[in-house]
């Protein structure tokens, strides 16, 4: 099933905590001199119009971006992120929002490699096409050698072909839809034999909060996942929506985490749940731990 397009939630609170980490993660690799490989199991569009379309109808950027944008004290990490969306919008005006595959490219050096995978026939369009926008633009982008490689394909399966990655550096997001609970299954599986192929990578994985059972099993079964260091952050803005509707929390599960993020996410969680509170149910939560052979979760 492919009805999820990304343009409806394009900028919203979850995307403001997925690309702040997506961000610092790909900051820590950078401060090697070897390079690296970014690979995106499920890429999107790459950018979205946020005054026009999907993204203008549902606005869910108000919820996220849209309550950073004019902030003067924003926390280094958090400054950063919204620094990349401004380069975006040279005007000022806040219209266009990168996806996971423009943070990375923004951040990504010449020498590493960009790895894209996308299904949706239009999205991957999209996402073509703006990578050979960015190209035409004189930006990096997909003619610089085989820098960025977008694929048509399914990033779960598509990964494998991918890993290890040369240089044996890498960091893999994980961001499916969950519209299937076929997906939760399909994140863990995945990871099992990811870890098995290249077990010093870097692997995030974005998730919704829902009551749904397999959304509260996922961070836990994650855990069990064999012999890694984990990190597991959340951010809810509130409690449910009276109706039901609308994702109001999201979550971020590390493995094999840089020991830079901890410090780093205490730092900035409190001001993002300020920032976005949408009642006085907002919160994170943030643990760290070591496989649960052992004693088991260090921090909570
Ligand atoms: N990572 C993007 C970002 O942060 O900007 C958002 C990705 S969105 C949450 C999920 C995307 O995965 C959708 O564009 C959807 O079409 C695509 N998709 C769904 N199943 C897929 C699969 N098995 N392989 C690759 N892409 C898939």
């Amino acid at each position: 099933m492919l009805s999820y397009r990304h343009a409806f939630h394009a900028g919203n609170h979850a995307d403001v905590l997925k690309h702040t980490v997506l961000i610092q993660l790909l900051r820590y690799l950078g401060q090697k001199e070897t390079p690296y490989m970014y690979i995106d199991t499920h890429s999107g569009a790459g950018v979205y119009a946020l005054d026009t379309g999907y993204a203008n109808k549902s606005r869910e950027y108000e919820t996220g971006i849209a309550r950073l944008w004019d902030s003067k004290d924003l926390p280094g990490p958090v400054a950063e992120y919204v620094q990349l969306v401004r380069e975006m919008n040279p005007s000022g005006k806040m219209r266009y929002y990168p996806g996971s595959p423009y943070c990375a490219d923004r951040v990504a050096r010449e020498q590493d490699r960009i790895r894209l995978f996308e299904l949706h026939p239009t999205d991957i369009k999209l996402l073509e096409d703006n990578f050979r926008k960015l190209e035409a633009e004189g930006q990096r982008g997909a003619s610089r050698g085989k820098r960025v490689m977008v694929n048509r394909g399914d990033g779960f399966t598509g990964l494998k072909g991918l890993l290890p990655p040369p240089s044996r550096r890498g960091l893999v997001l994980i961001d499916p839809p969950y519209e299937v609970k076929d997906d939760y299954r399909r994140v863990k599986d995945t990871l099992a034999d990811a870890l098995i192929r290249f077990p010093t990578g870097t692997y995030a994985v974005w998730y919704p909060v829902l009551q749904r059972m397999e959304s509260r099993q996922l961070p836990d079964k994650l855990k069990r996942l064999q012999g890694k260091d984990w990190l597991n952050v959340s951010l809810s803005i509130g409690g449910p929506t009276p109706d039901g509707f609308g994702l109001t929390g999201s979550g971020m599960f590390v493995i094999n985490p840089p020991w830079t993020l901890e410090p780093m996410l205490r730092e900035i969680m409190p001001f993002l749940v300020k920032a976005l509170a949408r009642d006085d149910q907002a919160r994170f939560t943030l643990e760290t731990g070591v496989p649960v052979t052992g004693p088991g979760v260090r921090k909570a």
